[in-house]
């Protein structure tokens, strides 16, 4: 069992899905939260309560928005300042556009580059410096399958993941002598609530039951016909924070079923 105790996790996009999933692990652990995203205030309030009641630490939302790199260093600030440190940093935040790229908007592209690819450069140059001060520190970015290989018209989400896992690499390396790791997470499909919402209306355009659409449309691509959970993806990504996984660095870590085997 990873212990926390005392450290603090800053996690981008955690007021829903996986990133909602690390922060809990986090708690879980011992450690002091903050968490990061968009959703109505009340629901915020709700998750963020609901961490300090059931996990005996502190967690404080930060609504910085991961395109804007002012409000991406006063987040790493209000966790230094909150908490005296930031120990564990993840990269999670993102969003995704699908369309032929002769038609892919440029306001989307330049969105997704921002969220999933530049917003991690931007809270990772903040964060470093204090984590070289301690000596100690854990990074890990969320990067996806399309870290790996591509699929049609996701142009901007495959190049920005393919971007995470050569960020993470660098990045390892040059902190490598500093106790300082830096890894990513390739997940395959993970049920999410963004993945459920599509499935009604994909059994309607398709004429397809709920089982057609999960095996033939959503898991096409995953050879074990099974979702990855959020608490499988948060269950990795605590097992990096911890001292057992001292020398795991620069690593990109798939847990797809199978997916980038094929
Ligand atoms: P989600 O939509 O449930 O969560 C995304 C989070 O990012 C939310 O908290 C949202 O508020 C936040 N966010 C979006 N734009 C933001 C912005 N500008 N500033 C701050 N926060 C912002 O999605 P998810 O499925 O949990 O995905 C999380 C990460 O996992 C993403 O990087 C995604 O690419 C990656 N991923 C997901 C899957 C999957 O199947 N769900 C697979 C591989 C990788």
């Amino acid at each position: 069992m990873t212990n926390l105790n005392g450290k603090t996790a800053v996690v981008t996009g955690s007021t829903s899905g996986i990133g909602l999933a690390y922060a809990r692990a986090f708690a879980g652990a011992g450690a002091n939260v903050v968490i990061n995203g968009f959703g109505a205030a009340a629901d915020i309030e709700k998750e963020r309560s609901a961490i300090e009641s059931e996990f005996k630490v502190r967690a404080i939302h930060s609504p910085a928005d991961m395109t804007r790199p002012d409000e991406i260093a006063g987040m790493i600030a209000l966790g230094e300042t909150t908490f005296g440190a930031v120990d564990i940093l993840v990269n999670n935040a993102g969003i995704q556009f699908v369309s032929p790229i002769e038609e892919f908007p440029i306001e989307k592209w330049n969105a997704i580059i921002a969220i999933n690819l530049s917003s991690a450069f931007h809270t990772i140059r903040a964060a470093v410096p204090g984590m070289k001060r301690r000596g100690w520190g854990r990074i890990v970015n969320t990067a996806s399958a399309h870290s790996l290989v591509a699929s049609p018209f996701k142009s901007a989400y495959v190049a920005a993941k393919h971007g995470i896992a050569g960020l993470t690499k660098t990045v390892a390396l040059e902190l490598a002598a500093h106790k300082i790791t830096c890894n990513c997470i390739s997940p395959g499909y993970v049920w999410t609530p963004l993945v459920e919402k599509q499935i009604p209306d994909t059994m309607k355009a398709r004429d397809m039951t709920k089982e057609q659409v999960v095996n033939d449309v959503l898991l096409a691509a995953q050879p074990t016909k099974q979702f990855v959970t959020v608490e499988q993806v948060a269950a990795l990504a605590l097992y990096l924070c911890g001292d057992d996984a001292a020398q795991i660095t620069g690593s990109n870590l798939s847990i797809d079923g199978g997916w980038t085997a094929a």
